[in-house]
């Protein structure tokens, strides 16, 4: 059997080697002429967060996720498990036990214990939940330490090719927002994003700060490059980012350092994410096509527990479809 990966978001990528790993003959095609033209996935913070995830999404994605630190343990070198630290200021510490009251795997911390693991938010946070069992990664890195590993798979992915009614056989349908035409309940959840370079602090682990109405998080990328995301808006715009969005990002931001004032602003990025109405991933079936998408804000997240579904669809282990009319 022979099949067509359509799209090298995150998706199409973990569900390419995921098919050749158990021995089908693979290609991915992309339309893009590189990964970082990418809609999406470029655009992502990387955190590897099931637990935190909690708060806002189903069981079943918490569930779904636990898993996929290993898995990208397995075939990425540099996930970073040093846990998650959620802090808010003061005047908001009703959100802190909020979070925890909607969220497992947390233990709470006080002001010596947060310094403890991250030396610079010393004497700024007197309590915070940690949440140690989760990681985070450079998305941009894992994005091509996935392609390299398809190149060693023998698996050929073709850029600047674009899916057509005529692609034959076997297709795994990966374009993310891209496949609305054929999934009508897709839609787009805008995400704005900064990446910004500073030295004069080092932070460690994802650190998310909690408000009323614009909680964010920072996620370290490596070598003093820091993403702060992300806004959470029902649009499937690619405008470039509002000054309202980017007044807001800074600013908690430099709410949680304020080192993050003297920042240099390397990169605003927008993607949109592919979302279902409740926001949970799934994989569904029309004919020969399997579409994997809807991954909304858990593509890293939950791209292995999609892969693992539609690999044993495809290779007859399971029958848990949802097959389209
Ligand atoms: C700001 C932001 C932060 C995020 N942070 C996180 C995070 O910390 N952790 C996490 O798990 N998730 C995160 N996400 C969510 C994650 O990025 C998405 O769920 C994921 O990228 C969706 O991946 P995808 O492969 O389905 O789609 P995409 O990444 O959009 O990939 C689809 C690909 O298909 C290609 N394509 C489209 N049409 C065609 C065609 N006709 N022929 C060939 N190719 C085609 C596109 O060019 C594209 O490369 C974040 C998202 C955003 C926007």
């Amino acid at each position: 059997m022979s099949v067509t990966v359509v799209g090298a978001g995150v998706a199409g990528l973990v569900c390419a080697i995921e098919l050749a790993s158990r021995g089908v003959k693979v290609e991915v095609i992309e339309q893009n002429s590189s990964l970082d033209q990418n809609a999406c996935s470029w655009f992502a913070g990387g955190m590897l967060a099931p637990r935190c995830e909690g708060e806002i999404a189903e069981p079943s994605i918490v569930e779904m996720g636990l898993p996929a630190i290993d898995w990208w343990e397995r075939h990425f070198d540099k996930v970073e498990r040093r846990g998650t630290l959620v802090v808010s200021q003061p005047r908001d510490a009703a959100e802190l036990k909020r979070f925890a009251r909607r969220t497992d795997g947390h233990v709470w911390l006080d002001g010596t214990q947060v310094s403890e693991l991250e030396p610079d938010l010393s004497g700024r946070f007197n309590t915070a939940l940690f949440y140690a069992e989760e990681a985070h990664l450079n998305p941009r890195e894992a994005l091509a330490a996935l392609h390299k590993r398809l190149v060693e798979l023998d698996v050929p992915i073709r850029y600047g090719v674009s899916m057509s009614d005529s692609t034959l056989g076997t297709v795994v349908d990966c374009r993310g927002l891209a496949a609305k035409d054929k999934l009508d309940d897709l839609r787009g959840v805008r995400g704005e994003m900064l990446l910004l370079r500073l030295s004069e602090i080092n932070l460690t682990r994802t650190v998310r700060m909690l408000h009323p109405r614009f909680p964010v998080y920072i996620v370290p990328h490596g070598e003093g490059l820091y993403m702060v995301g992300a806004t959470m808006i029902e649009s499937d715009s690619y405008a470039s980012m509002s000054v309202r969005s980017a007044m807001e990002l800074l600013g908690a931001a430099v709410a949680l350092h304020p080192a993050f004032g003297e920042a240099e602003i390397v990169e605003m990025g927008v993607g949109v994410r592919p979302a279902f109405p409740d926001n949970i991933p799934d994989v569904r079936r029309a004919g020969d096509v399997f579409y994997v998408n809807g991954l909304y804000r858990h593509g890293y997240l939950l791209a292995p527990a999609m892969a693992m579904k539609v690999a044993n669809m495809i290779t007859g282990v399971g029958h848990n479809s949802g097959v389209l009319g």
